[in-house]
C-alpha cells in the first residue's frame, strides 16, 4: 500500500446557539507513506480541526459528523476509546506551536521523554531507556544531552525546547507525525533548523509527516503534496512542485501572490493579499 493515511469525506462541525460552524465541510486527503503532506490555508480554515479529528480529540460542542480515516488499512473513526488512545503517540504522534505549554515545567526534559517511553515502548527497562533519551536528545541536535537530561524547560531555548517535543513526539517512532504550525513561535534561522530536522528524521525512519501551517513559505521548505483549505473545504491538492509552478484555483494564486518566497513568488504588494470580499468557493475546485 502506498498510502498510510486516507482521509475520506471527513466532517466535523461546531455547535452553538447561533448554528452549525461547518469546520471540516468534506474532506479528502491521502498521506503516502514516508512523505511530508502539507494543510495550507489562512486561520480559521479547519487545519486544526482536520488534524484533531484525525486524532479523534474533537470535545464538545465539536461533532465528527461523517466520513472516514483509515491508518494502514483500519479506520479510526470505527475503533473504541481504548483502542484509540494506543494509536495516540504509539502510531500517530503530534507536535503544537507552543512548546511551553505542551512540556510540563515542573519536571525535567529527561523525564519527560523518559515517560513517553514508558508509555509506549514497555519492552525497554529503565537504563536502556536512559540510554534511549540520551540518543534521543542528541539525535534532535541538543548538545550535551546526558546534562541536558537533568535540565527543565524553561532553562532551554524555543529552538531547544521545540527540539524536544520533536524528541519526545518521535520517541515512540511514529507511523505517522503530524505537527501543527510547530515553527510558527520560532524566529527564521531555528525555524529553518527545526524543518531540516524533522526531514532528517523522516528520511532514518521512513516517518511520514502531515505538517500544517499558515506559511506558504515553509510548505516550499518541506511539503511533498499540498492541500490548500478555505473554509473548511479543500480548494486545490496538487503535488508542492506543481503548486509553486502552476497554481490553478484563485484562492491558491492568492496565497501564492500574498507570501513572497525568493526565487519563487514577486515581493509582495497590496493588491495581491488575499481577498475577503471574494467568495473563492464559488470557484470550481481544482483537485488534481
Ligand atoms: P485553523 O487551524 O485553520 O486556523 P481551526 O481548524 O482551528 O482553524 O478552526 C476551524 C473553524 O472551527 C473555525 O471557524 C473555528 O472558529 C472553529 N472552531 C475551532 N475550535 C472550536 C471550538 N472549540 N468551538 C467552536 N468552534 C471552534
Ligand atoms: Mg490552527
Amino acid at each position: 500500500m502506498k498510502n498510510l493515511l486516507e482521509v475520506k469525506n471527513l466532517k466535523t462541525f461546531f455547535y452553538s446557539d447561533a448554528g452549525v460552524n461547518k469546520a471540516v465541510n468534506d474532506v479528502s486527503f491521502e498521506i503516502p507513506k514516508g512523505k511530508t503532506v502539507c494543510i495550507v490555508g489562512e486561520s480559521g480554515s479547519g487545519k486544526s480541526i482536520t488534524s484533531l479529528s484525525i486524532l479523534r480529540l474533537i470535545d464538545h460542542p465539536g461533532v465528527i459528523e461523517g466520513g472516514e480515516v483509515i491508518l494502514d488499512g483500519k479506520d479510526l473513526l470505527k475503533l473504541s476509546d481504548a483502542q484509540m488512545r494506543k494509536i495516540r503517540g504509539r502510531e500517530i504522534s503530534m507536535i503544537f506551536q507552543e512548546p511551553m505549554t505542551s512540556l510540563n515545567p515542573s519536571y525535567t526534559v529527561g523525564y519527560q521523554i523518559d515517560e513517553a517511553l514508558k508509555l509506549h515502548q514497555k519492552h525497554l527497562n529503565k537504563k536502556q531507556r536512559f540510554e534511549k533519551v540520551v540518543e534521543s536528545l542528541d539525535l534532535v541536535g541538543i548538545p550535551d544531552p546526558r546534562e541536558k537530561y537533568r535540565e527543565y524547560p524553561f532553562k532551554l531555548s524555543g529552538g531547544q525546547r521545540q527540539r524536544v517535543m520533536i524528541a519526545i513526539a518521535m520517541a515512540c517512532e511514529p507511523k505517522l507525525l503530524i505537527a501543527d504550525e510547530p515553527t510558527t513561535a520560532l524566529d527564521v534561522t531555528i525555524q529553518a533548523q527545526v524543518l531540516d530536522l524533522m526531514k532528517e528524521l523522516q528520511d532514518k525512519k521512513g516517518t511520514s509527516i502531515l505538517f500544517i501551517t499558515h506559511d506558504l513559505g515553509v510548505v516550499y521548505q518541506i511539503a511533498d503534496e499540498v492541500v490548500v483549505m478555505y473554509k473548511g473545504h479543500i480548494v486545490e491538492k496538487a503535488s508542492a512542485q506543481e503548486l509553486f509552478k502552476d497554481p490553478r484555483h484563485p484562492y491558491t494564486k492568492a496565497l501564492l501572490h500574498s507570501i513572497p518566497i525568493p526565487g519563487v513568488t514577486p515581493r509582495k504588494s497590496k493588491l495581491d493579499t488575499v481577498d475577503d470580499d471574494v467568495d473563492y468557493l464559488s470557484f470550481p475546485k481544482e483537485i488534481r
